[in-house]
């Protein structure tokens, strides 16, 4: 299996620790978006986007891009709402509105998902199986270690399963729907995220890639993320508790670099090639 680095194309507006600030919602992601494509051009490298329907309605030029280029269209929902704020029904509705949109841009399925926050749990396992009833071949929500009262099981697989319906944490090799977990370190027992996003952006570099090292070593492939705004240099920044900045702020500077790091150290594909 190859590893993935895949991004979430969402804005600045759409998170949680800056949403309730935000007096204006003026989109970034058709600056962020072009640095992001170049690197991966550089690198001849197509990814996965999961794209959030609501950015594919304000800025279809950046749906276009990213379809010009090669690069597998997935679904992050429509709202950017953890699914902690949204009910199965709406959930639904976010998934097929989103899908009417962007599948008119981009003219191809959708075969994969991702839940805003990693907010797939053994709580919502609805939404897996509203997946699989929706005809999606994947998902890459799972979070394989508990983060605080955020996100994440730790008692969840590492490596790519097929979740089954009654408990989305076990395998079942008769599902034709895919799991990717995102990756986290693992020895003796000992969990630690890498995944990408802010632990990538706030971790001392040489750790992350130490660390990633060594989830190789073991035969494991690479499920990484990260977001355009965490590139963004010229991130509109916002009056926030000290906490917020440091999640959302912290490491832009250097996240590029080691995005490139990244892609030239390893091979990277979609989630989409993973399939076969
Ligand atoms: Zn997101």
């Amino acid at each position: 299996m190859e590893n993935v680095i895949s991004v979430d194309l969402e804005d600045w507006y759409h998170l949680v620790h800056l949403r309730d600030y935000a007096k204006n919602k003026t989109p970034q992601i058709q600056y962020s978006i072009q640095p992001i494509l170049k690197l991966f051009k550089k690198y001849n490298t197509t990814t996965t986007f999961f794209v959030l329907g609501e950015i594919a309605e304000k800025n279809p030029e950046v749906i276009e891009l990213i379809n010009k280029d090669g690069h597998e269209i997935a679904s992050h929902g429509y709202s950017h709402k953890p699914l902690w704020e949204i009910s199965k029904e709406e959930f639904i509705e976010e998934l097929e509105k989103t899908k009417s949109i962007v599948t008119k841009i981009s003219k191809e399925k959708i075969l994969g998902y991702r839940a805003p926050y990693f907010s797939i749990s053994k709580e919502r396992s609805w939404a897996i199986e509203s997946l699989k009833e929706m005809n999606y071949k994947y998902d890459s929500s799972i979070f394989p270690l508990k983060i605080g009262s955020w996100y994440g099981d730790s008692s969840a697989p590492l490596n790519p399963y097929n979740p089954l319906n009654s408990d989305i944490l076990k395998n079942n090799h008769d599902e034709n729907f895919k799991e990717f977990p995102l990756t986290v370190f693992d020895k003796n027992e000992i969990r630690f995220p890498l995944a990408g996003g802010i632990y990538l952006r706030t971790y001392p570099f040489l750790i992350f890639k130490t660390l990633l090292k060594q989830v190789k070593k073991q035969g494991r492939s690479l499920f990484l993320f990260f977001h355009p705004w965490e590139t963004h240099k010229n991130l509109i920044k916002l009056d926030v508790p000290f906490k917020n900045k440091f999640i959302v702020y912290y490491g832009i500077k250097g996240m590029l670099k080691k995005i490139e790091h990244l892609l030239k150290t390893y091979k990277f594909s979609s989630f989409r090639e993973n399939l076969d």
